[in-house]
């Protein structure tokens, strides 16, 4: 008979293999980190335990998942390694002792603490100070090559500072691409609405955007970074882990300000506690602190484990969990008319953030876990925006209510609802539903598709509201006169989103497309369907059969397209849009990846270029993917300064902007 306790081994093994899949590969996971931290330490422990059942095929023995087949593999010179965790104080207290045993210490070593940023790990190699390679942590030993996608995040300088004299000739660089929480949400609601599956939380989603083999992808997703660590430094050889962060950062690579030299384990418990107060304000997900033995020569003394070092700790918070009640549950229309319920909740604090609302996503969750109204529940924010009922807690002293009962009619415009075949939503069958209209508008305007700023969440629902706009074609035929007469609008406003109307008929077909909101199409399938058919005549034209021939596309995405085009309404509103002058047709152009040197970097030039005119140099950056924009802001990646430079200069400086002579911007641009 087969030994309980390998048995168990066996089957953490396969489920933490399992959840590693998900996360690392899949950027989906389906159980929460503090689920899977708990599994993880019981693997430890039997195996440490039971040391004849240790394999080294064990995922404690492993660092993150091979990289995926589709990108090209990059071997790391240096190992990327992970972090050992501690989930309590005590744990944090056990490894200064370890740390001070083995350095034969009788009082802590000098540690530099730093926020421990959820996102994913990027190496990114600088030779002679200019960008070359940039690879994701992988397995530790192989990582998958995202050059041209980490070259899009506009944190990322292409040239390092200081004239090149200073840094060393090859720099490898190592840091964390993350998603702002503003940003996650604003992606989430996009794919919600789409509806394409939401990220469960910003890491899942900084890797989503980052592991896309289009960079034109990457590049509309807002990722920032922040650099923590290096591989190879050639001949420069820092001290110390404080002397590494301003060096980074005195070359251009952005490094987090949320640090600290602590002098005791005691300065580092307080400033963990610190932080935790602080974190609801930080506009970025943190998971907890690093923990970091500041010396370099004493990091080498202690070493590392297999597949972490022995000088650093990551300290975890804690879950953000809170119980409270239901106050009712409502009914929310997304833009494909889907109907969500939402939990009304007694307002709590979770994690420093008051909570009154979590989603219910379906009829069937709601079920599942049995949800009343007046329920008392356990609500987690798990790193998610959207919190989550994790499950009802048992109230012997309050009677129930009766179990929920969905709406058979759309709770805003009373139509009819309905369940299609295998999906677990119901949909609002009202072809002028108020909700329905308000969402495909805030869709249509949104950045990844028509990217008409200024036409804003609150304007559109007004317009609706005012009967000006009932489909997104209205958008078209607006009349300035009449919006400039908005109250608290006014000339320049009006002015301004014209311009941004405008501007949209410009945008590539495959934008278009996306912005039509069929469900199922998001982005990437717009693209692709772009991409093999080239004019919306031909997607009009096909049949399922033909549709699902497309790479990616499925039944369920080939029907949906199918009967969005099969609907007089709508094919007379592309008939309007293309009146309008909106791009129906992919140029040759536009079906390349955008993917230039200078992708989603803004350029600005003063003074008087000596090569070029500034029309030649503005064709330089547009035909590298980048933009030229009309004034110096933050927002502004180089400014290239000319003979007799003006007052931009001045305020780039003022800015931090980096500054390009007209040879390092041809430099970057040949
Ligand atoms: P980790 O996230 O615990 O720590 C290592 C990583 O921290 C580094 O690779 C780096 O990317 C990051 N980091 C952030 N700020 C840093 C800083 N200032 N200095 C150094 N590193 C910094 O380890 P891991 O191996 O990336 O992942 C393991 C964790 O991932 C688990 O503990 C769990 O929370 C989560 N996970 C969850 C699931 C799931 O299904 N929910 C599955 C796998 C892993």
């Amino acid at each position: 008979m087969t030994d309980p306790k390998k048995q168990e081994i066996t089957e953490l093994r396969r489920k933490i293999n399992h959840h590693n899949y998900l996360y690392y590969v899949m950027d989906s996971p389906e159980v929460s980190d503090v689920e899977y931290d708990l599994l993880y330490r019981r693997l430890q422990e039997l195996e440490e335990k039971y040391p004849e059942y240790k394999t080294p095929d064990s995922p404690t023995m492993k660092v993150g998942a091979p990289p995926l087949e589709k990108f090209e593999p990059v071997e790391h010179n240096l190992p990327m390694l992970s972090l050992a965790n501690a989930l309590n104080e005590n744990e944090l207290i056990e490894f200064d002792k370890r740390v001070r045993n083995t350095l034969s210490l009788d009082k802590s070593p000098d540690y530099f603490v730093e926020l421990k940023l959820d996102g994913l790990a990027v190496e990114v190699i600088y030779e002679n100070g200019m960008y070359k390679l940039a690879s994701t942590r992988g397995d530790g030993k192989t990582g998958e090559n995202v050059t041209l996608n980490v070259k899009t995040i506009r944190s990322i300088p292409l040239l390092l500072r200081e004239g090149g004299k200073e840094f060393p000739q090859v720099l490898e660089a190592r840091g964390e691409v993350i998603i702002h929480k503003k940003e996650f949400a604003e992606l989430n609601e996009s794919r919600f609405r789409e509806g394409e599956p939401v990220f469960a939380n910003p890491r899942n989603a900084a890797a989503g955007s980052l592991r896309q083999l289009n960079s034109s992808i990457t590049a509309s997703r807002p990722l920032d970074v922040f650099f923590y660590t290096v591989g190879l430094t050639g001949e420069w050889v820092p001290k110390s882990q404080q002397e590494l962060l301003q060096k980074l950062s005195s070359w251009g690579l952005k490094t987090n300000p949320n640090s600290r030299l602590c002098r005791s384990i005691e300065e580092v418990i307080g400033f963990y506690r610190e932080i935790e107060q602080k974190r609801e304000s930080l506009p970025y997900e943190i998971d907890g602190i690093v923990v970091k033995v500041n010396s370099f020569a004493l990091q080498e003394e202690l070493g590392e484990v297999s597949k972490h070092p022995r000088w650093a700790i990551a300290y975890k918070f804690k879950a953000q969990q809170a119980t409270t009640r239901i106050n009712s549950i409502t009914v929310q229309v997304g833009r494909t008319g889907q109907l969500t319920p939402v939990a009304e909740l007694e307002p709590v604090v979770v994690g420093g953030v008051t909570v009154s609302r979590a989603t219910l996503h379906n009829e069937d969750e709601i079920r599942r876990k049995d949800i009343r109204e007046g329920d008392k529940v356990m609500i987690e924010r798990a790193g998610d925006v959207i919190p989550k009922v994790v499950s009802v807690l048992a109230d012997e002293k309050t009677p129930r209510n009766k179990p929920f009962q969905f709406p058979k009619h759309c709770p805003v415009c009373g139509s009819a609802v309905n369940r299609p075949g295998d999906e677990v939503a119901y949909y609002c069958s009202g072809i002028s539903c108020p909700a329905q209209i308000k969402g495909l508008l805030r869709h249509f305007v949104s950045r990844s598709a028509m990217d008409i700023e200024g036409l804003g969440e609150k304007l559109i629902d007004r317009l609706v509201d005012l009967g000006m706009l009932s489909s997104v074609a209205d958008i078209y035929s607006l009349e300035k006169n009449k919006l400039a007469d908005l109250e608290g609008l006014g000339e320049k406003s009006a002015e301004n989103i014209f311009r941004a109307v405008e501007k949209s008929k410009s945008r590539p077909f495959a934008q278009v497309l996306n912005a039509l909101g069929i469900r199922f199409v998001g982005e990437r399938t717009a693209r692709l369907l772009a991409e093999e058919f080239k004019t919306i005549d031909a997607i009009i034209q096909a049949d399922e059969d033909r549709l699902v021939t497309v790479p990616e596309v499925g039944p369920r995405i080939a029907e949906s397209v199918r009967s969005f085009f099969s609907n007089e309404k709508n094919l007379n509103i592309i008939n309007r849009l293309k009146i309008a002058g909106l791009r129906f047709v992919s140029t040759e152009d536009e079906l390349q990846p955008q993917s230039g040197a200078l992708t989603g970097k803004k350029f600005l030039f003063t003074g008087t270029l000596n090569s070029m005119s500034r029309d030649e140099a503005k064709k330089k950056v547009l035909a590298a993917g980048g933009d030229v924009i009309s004034a110096v802001s933050k927002n502004l990646d180089y400014l290239v300064v000319g003979d007799q430079p003006g007052s931009k200069l001045d305020k780039a400086r003022s800015l931090g902007i980096p500054i390009l002579t007209e040879e390092e911007f041809l430099k970057l641009t040949d």
